[in-house]
């Protein structure tokens, strides 16, 4: 998988650098206004009352900003932050362990919830309803049912693919947000912070170039940074300026439209391949030797909001501002073939 920009490095020293540029207040959290203001308005009152936060849901592409915002929440309560993710959770004990020990109050963050087991996930409903763990003991005619009673929490779920997540365990969470992909401006304002956090010296115009190139994305753009950093100190006089900016950018494959090389590759499949599309995700995937999941989950919200790729019941499809991109004309037969389809459309 090309994960270059996206999921966290193996590499110690590189999360210890995310940890680091990581905001520790809502304040500090740039962008997601509206997300801002009623998690605000939420801490403030459950606070106020002496009670545990509403579970909490935080969906939308990686890398922009749910970890973060389970962190923050935690320091805003004033309580412990538990981390764990859905695909670690394998056995009822593995939860009924974590469950226990939480204090009054505490956050249990689950990453990657959709990736929960169905029966970790009946063993949550009640845990999340009534604070009470319901474990089975035996099976056959001598099963029985032993309740626990487990101190008030708040469970805070991020998923990268809210649509996987069942129905019960979705209506369970009292307070569900959407992260969207961040508009320059804020990405602007994250660069100049995290260059302020790393100690290196940014022009505001050098910001302003790179942030329409980070695919909406503080983790994206956190990355850029570094490299830019890097060229900076070995190439310049330390300082990033638009020169540092671009040639950074160049080395990195990134174009004038924050699209990298497998962004690229994924365009030109589709249009030689499959005729400029739809073709489904997994056939997608499969011919450019990539998951499917990485595909929808990571590259797609990005072309899509740029407008070079559209999704139809039928798969995905190349506009024609993709062929223009990758400087091929827009088939006739792809024209009218759009044109029929929108009419059928409407
Ligand atoms: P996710 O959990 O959605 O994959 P993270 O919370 O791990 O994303 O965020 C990735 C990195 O991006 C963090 O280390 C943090 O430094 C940065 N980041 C995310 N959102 C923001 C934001 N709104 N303001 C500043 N930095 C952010």
């Amino acid at each position: 998988m090309s994960d270059r920009f996206i999921s966290p490095e193996a590499n110690g020293e590189e999360s210890e650098l995310e940890r680091n540029l990581r905001p520790n207040t809502l304040a500090e959290f740039t962008g997601q206004e509206s997300i801002k203001e009623s998690l605000q308005i939420a801490i403030e009152a459950a606070k106020h009352r002496g009670e545990p936060l509403d579970h909490c849901l935080f969906a939308g592409p990686p890398g922009l900003g749910k970890t973060t915002l389970s962190s923050i929440i935690a320091k805003e309560m004033g309580v412990q932050l538990h981390v764990t993710s859905g695909p670690i959770l394998e056995k009822a004990s593995d939860l009924a362990g974590l469950l226990t020990s939480l204090q009054p109050n505490d956050i249990l963050f689950i990453d990657e919830i959709h990736r929960m087991s169905r029966v970790i996930e009946e063993y949550l409903y009640p845990a999340m309803e009534d604070f009470r763990l319901d474990i089975m003991l035996d099976s056959g005619p001598a099963a029985r049912t032993v309740n626990l009673p487990l101190r008030p929490f708040t469970l805070v779920g991020a998923t990268t693919r809210s649509g996987m997540l069942s129905g019960p365990m979705r209506d369970r969470f009292g307070l569900q947000y959407r992260l969207e992909l961040y508009d320059d401006t804020d990405i602007q304002k994250i660069l100049m912070r995290s260059a302020t956090i790393l100690n290196v010296k940014i022009t505001e115009q050098a910001a302003a170039s790179l942030s329409s190139r980070c695919r909406g994305t503080p983790r994206v753009a956190n990355r850029v940074l570094r490299r830019c950093r890097d060229v900076a100190q070995v190439r310049g006089n330390g300082v990033i300026d638009n020169a540092v900016a671009e040639k950074t950018l160049q080395m990195l494959g990134i174009d004038e439209d924050g699209l990298d090389p497998m962004d690229r590759k994924i365009l030109a499949m589709i249009i030689d391949n499959f005729d400029g599309g739809p073709v489904g995700l997994n056939t997608l995937g499969a011919a450019l030797g990539e998951e499917p999941d990485t595909l929808e989950e990571v590259y797609e919200p990005y072309l899509i909001r740029k407008g070079f790729m559209s999704r139809s019941p039928r798969g995905r499809i190349a506009t024609s501002n993709s062929y223009r991109k990758l400087g091929k004309t827009v088939p006739k037969s792809f024209i009218a073939r759009n044109a029929l389809q929108g009419e059928l459309e409407l």
